[in-house]
């Protein structure tokens, strides 16, 4: 009761600076988030990412200029499930901006508004790598997951600015129709992976498996955020070869070496996917990455 009543307080407090504001002032902690949430606000808010989506967002390091946004911000959209763990709550903490803390109605982790794959059940040790208990945090890579994101952050843009709530849950339904149009073509797109196994670099892609119907078999981290040893390599091309896997997928980011070394001892094709928005500069939108996706599945380059 008394923390609803906190939230209540909080929400009044913002409502009525919003009317001296001119927008609605967004922080998002990845582009992908920043994307969905200019095209769910449109003119009505300012976007700013945390970070950019040419780096892994496991990991950033706070500089001041992050802090100055934390401390400005009236919402502040996140991944959750621990991706941002290691540099987010000292950021918060530095930033000493009540409206955003977690709790607060200008906090929204979105890993709420999906259904996680890849919990963990039972403990988790350092032993098993960088294991996210709380389900895999990559959900932004299943279009489905976009729209349910941008549902809830039009929720939440409406209850910040109670004026502009139908703005909102109009530039939603553009969205959700947007999405409507791509999802199908996307789908007949990679038709040809259906069923096919596919290697990962990092336990990342499961999501986009999952929505495009293509099988992750195994990855080329022995556990999550833990480098390849030349043992697990060699352990990788029998693996390629027995199943004959045709496939294998990664982020920019991660070391090419691997992935060459693999290509050549077994011929295995590499599609370097971009997994987030910004992360090539002509991908602004979030259905920009999902072209950009589709396009480099169907014609790997090579590592
Ligand atoms: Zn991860």
């Amino acid at each position: 009761m008394e923390k609803l009543f906190k939230i209540s307080i909080g929400l009044l407090l913002l409502v009525a600076s919003l009317a001296t504001h001119a927008a609605l002032r967004v922080v998002t902690s990845t582009q992908d988030v920043a994307a969905i949430a200019a095209a769910v606000g449109g003119a009505r808010v300012q976007v700013e990412s945390l970070t950019p989506g040419t780096r892994d967002p496991h990991f950033a390091a706070a500089k001041p200029s992050m802090i100055h946004k934390v401390s400005r911000a009236d919402l502040l959209l996140v991944i959750g499930a621990d991706m941002e763990i290691g540099w987010l709550p000292p950021l918060l903490q530095a930033a000493r901006n009540a409206r955003v803390q977690p709790g607060s109605p200008g906090y929204l982790d979105l890993s709420t508004a999906v259904s996680l794959l890849g919990k963990v059940d039972g403990p988790v040790s350092r032993a098993m790598g960088d294991v996210h208990a709380k389900g895999n945090p990559h959900y932004w890579l299943d279009p489905r997951n976009g729209l349910r994101m941008a549902q809830a952050i039009a929720t939440r843009m409406g209850e910040l600015d109670p004026a502009h709530e139908g703005d909102y849950q109009q530039r939603l339904k553009a969205f959700g129709q947007t999405m409507e149009a791509k999802l199908p073509a996307w789908r007949a797109a990679l038709e040809p992976l259906r069923d096919k196994p596919v290697i990962a670099y990092h336990k990342s892609f499961v999501y986009l498996a999952d929505a495009f119907g293509f099988r992750i078999v195994d990855e080329v981290e022995p556990k999550p955020g833990i480098a390849p040893s030349a043992a697990s390599l060699s352990a990788l091309i029998t693996r390629i070869r027995n199943d004959g896997i045709g496939l294998l997928i990664m982020e920019p980011y991660y070391e090419r070496r691997s992935a060459i070394y693999l290509h050549e001892q077994t011929g295995i094709r590499v599609a370097v996917l971009p997994q987030s928005v910004g992360a090539q500069p002509d991908i602004n939108s979030y259905f920009d990455l999902f072209d950009a996706i589709v396009k480099a599945l169907n014609n790997p380059g090579g590592p």
